[in-house]
């Protein structure tokens, strides 16, 4: 959800530059960010499918996908705000309230800091 958001943002930037001459380092952002979001995306379905199957590490997999996904949509979402400089802060623009939407879900249903305790928990054989 939070990836899939921060992809369509990044796709307004890369609109908003495409009028110019790309910027160099936009068009960097753009490479690292597609790819964070597609491994986003995967690890979010290989999560899912281990819920589906019922996995004894389903657990495990989902505060890991949680964690994950949430971090990378909110970041892309922020370096996006970034990229436009003072205009992405302001409202008119609406990627601040992007960045407002998905900061909430490093929190919402178990922070983020929780499925870090989740995921230690699992790999030193802790429930
Ligand atoms: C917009 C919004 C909607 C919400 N909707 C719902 C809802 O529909 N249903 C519902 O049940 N709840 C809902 N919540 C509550 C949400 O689930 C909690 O805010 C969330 O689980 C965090 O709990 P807390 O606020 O009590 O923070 P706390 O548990 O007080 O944590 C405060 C901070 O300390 C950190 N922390 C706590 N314990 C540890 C630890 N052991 N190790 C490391 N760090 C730790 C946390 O990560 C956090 O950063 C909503 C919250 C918001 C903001």
């Amino acid at each position: 959800m939070g990836a899939r958001q921060g992809a369509v943002l990044h796709r307004r930037t890369q609109g908003l530059r495409s009028q110019d001459q790309p910027v160099p380092g936009a068009a960097i952002q753009a490479g690292r960010h597609g790819t964070e979001l597609q491994a986003a995306r995967i690890f979010l379905y290989a999560a899912a499918s281990k819920l589906d199957r019922k996995a004894p590490d389903a657990s495990k997999w989902s505060a890991m996908a949680k964690r994950f996904v949430t971090d990378v949509g909110f970041n892309v979402a922020n370096d996006a705000l970034q990229l436009h400089g003072g205009y992405g802060y302001l409202h008119d623009y609406g990627i601040e309230k992007l960045v407002r939407d998905l900061r909430v879900h490093q929190i919402l249903e178990g922070t983020n800091e929780i499925m870090r305790v989740i995921i230690a928990r699992a790999l030193i054989g802790r429930q």
